[in-house]
């Protein structure tokens, strides 16, 4: 039988990171054993479903690679198919029409809660003929005795007793499937070999896998993978940070790095930390996820960024850095090339948009020097420096990093200072900033005439600065 899993979200909100873990891990066992990676769009609860954040969903997916075999399928085409399988049901008496009122439903459940039972439903109309043209509700008749093993790929076995569990309803008063019904049809009917998700799903298997069995279908095989905390032992959500996918994304993070971090919270290869996406795909084994809820540490996600931002290939960074570029008003198509840029500045951030911030000087004029920059380096004493620099960059007529760096080296030894007394100031009055790559580099990189303009800038500042002294 061909290996499938599917990422089903519900389409009321944006791709958060924990969907997207789960989401990998399901495109990896696929990806691994050779099979199809489902991606169906559960947007029964019209309420709260909305295109927005189906777009969100197949953004983030498109943006991480998770790339689908089949789908999406909409759960919201597919209500005929639903009611057929609920029809079929009934007409079996594995299902059954109740039309027990609120307040009946409401009174039970006090006297439960009141005796410290768990809330259920009693099985009222179990027995009772209801006419179904008037409002009613359809609840599945589960087995009464007897339990549900689930050899879970990551809990091991769990059983639930079928007393603990009561007659679900699996079509609503207005007629809309509910989620057990509609995911269990759907998982036999997609072929569904491996169900890999959250273990906030865990209590709905025992009733999934009752429900497949009264259909005649196998059940398929299931992996709940423990929930994500916060550094604080809490569940991750908003007030540890950002936990839309595409927030990572507009923070600078490559889809490499948080892939990686990923595939780590909750499943590791020894104390292996870096994994090429082929890697991954080779070594994870979803029976190795760890039990164990797993904790979100912002800070080991940055260091793999910087990882990444050190080793991919730079026309890559390239790519994935234009846009932060743009949103800095920067076209890079108006300035040297990104690629070169990116080499030189590789070593230097941890995310784009701090490459960003730090290379804009290389096509735009800045607006202000760093501060403490300037008060350091664009001191009188700098104004020599500076003239004779410019002098000597206004001549030059091979302007290559080598040519470059030896005139500097030349500068320095004619006005017997250290290399640094010249690199500093220049570096500043060009980048407007104590750190920039190699100054043969930057200078090379801004191109003559922007030097010379920004060298005369600095030259107008040291002058300003001496008048105001
Ligand atoms: N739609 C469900 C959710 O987003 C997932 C259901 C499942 O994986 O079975 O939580």
């Amino acid at each position: 039988m061909t290996t499938k899993t599917r990422f089903a979200p519900s389409p009321t909100g944006y791709l958060h990171v924990g969907g997207a873990r789960t989401a990998l891990f399901s495109w990896l066992h696929v990806r691994k054993h050779g099979g199809k990676f489902v991606l169906r769009i559960e947007d029964t609860d019209l309420e709260r479903s909305t295109a927005e954040s189906v777009n969100a969903i197949l953004e983030g997916i498109t943006w991480l690679g998770l790339e689908y075999d089949e789908g999406p399928f909409y759960q919201t085409q597919r209500f005929d198919r639903y009611n057929k399988v609920i029809q079929e049901l009934i007409d079996q008496d594995l299902a059954y029409y109740c039309d027990c009122p609120k307040e009946r439903l409401e009174s039970l459940r006090e006297q439960q809660m009141q005796r410290k039972e768990k809330p259920r439903y009693d099985g009222h109309c179990r027995a009772r003929q209801i006419d179904p043209e008037k409002p009613h509700v359809v609840r599945f008749r589960n087995p009464l005795e007897g339990g549900v093993v689930v050899d879970d790929l990551v809990r091991g076995r769990v059983i639930f007793r079928n007393e603990e569990l009561d007659d679900l309803v699996i079509r609503r008063t207005d007629g809309s499937p509910t989620y057990n019904l509609t995911v269990v049809v759907d998982d036999s009917d997609m072929e569904i070999t491996h169900v890999i998700r959250g273990d906030d799903h865990l209590n709905n298997t025992p009733r999934q896998i009752n429900i497949l069995q009264a259909l005649g279908k196998t059940p398929p095989r299931y992996a709940h993978v423990p929930m994500i905390l916060g550094d604080d032992g809490s569940r991750l959500s908003k007030r540890h940070g950002a936990l839309s996918v595409m927030e990572y994304r507009k923070q600078g993070i490559l889809p490499e790095a948080l892939l990686n971090y990923l595939v780590r919270l909750g499943w590791s290869h020894g104390d292996q930390e870096i994994f090429s996406l082929d890697e991954m795909i080779e070594l994870f084994d979803i029976e190795e996820v760890n039990r164990a809820a797993s904790t979100f540490n912002n800070d080991k996600l940055l260091w793999l960024n910087q990882h990444y931002i050190k080793h991919d290939d730079p026309a890559r960074i390239a790519h994935l850095l234009s846009p932060h570029l743009g949103d800095l008003d920067i076209d890079p198509a108006s300035g040297p090339n990104l690629v070169d840029v990116v080499i030189a500045q590789q070593e230097r951030a941890r995310t784009l948009v701090e490459m960003a911030e730090i290379s804009a000087f290389f096509y735009k004029d800045f607006d202000a020097y760093d501060e403490k920059a300037a008060r350091k380096h664009l001191r009188p004493v700098a104004r020599d420096v500076l003239e004779r620099v410019r002098h000597v960059l206004a001549e030059m007529t091979v302007w290559t990093p080598e040519s470059l760096h030896q005139a500097v080296v030349d500068i320095a030894e004619s006005l017997e200072l250290k290399l640094g007394k010249v690199a500093q100031p220049l570096r500043v009055a060009i980048a407007g900033r104590a750190a920039s790559p190699g100054i043969d580099v930057t200078l090379h990189l801004v191109g003559q005439q922007a030097c010379l303009r920004r060298i005369d800038k600095a030259l107008n500042y040291i002058a300003q600065r001496a008048t105001e002294n």
